[in-house]
């Protein structure tokens, strides 16, 4: 789970979440209220994540048993929603990308 670098409490999986989908760049945090950011690593390991998407979308097209598909997407939701937290490194500074 993240920890806060302003004063290092950690984060919960349920407020890391929370703030996720809010898709903002800048996570304010729920014990100091500071600001924080994704570090670089973290940005490049929830796109690889996202990046696996419409690969996943892609089975539609194939001859699969629809029963078979949505089991898929349900394990692949619950895998994403279980793993981007974890994922997450958060920095006090927005860092560019490269
Ligand atoms: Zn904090």
């Amino acid at each position: 789970m993240p920890t806060c670098r302003n004063c290092g409490r950690e984060w919960s999986w349920k407020q890391t979440f929370k703030k996720m989908i809010t898709l903002n760049t800048a996570m304010e945090c729920p014990h100091c209220g500071e600001k924080q950011y994704y570090t670089k690593q973290a940005r490049r390991r929830t796109a690889l994540l996202t990046f696996l998407t419409p690969f996943i979308i892609l089975l539609n097209f194939l001859d699969i048993s629809p029963y078979i598909l949505v089991g898929v997407y349900l394990v692949y939701c619950i895998l994403i929603m279980g793993v981007f937290p974890f994922l997450i490194e958060l920095s006090n500074e927005e860092e560019p990308l490269w």
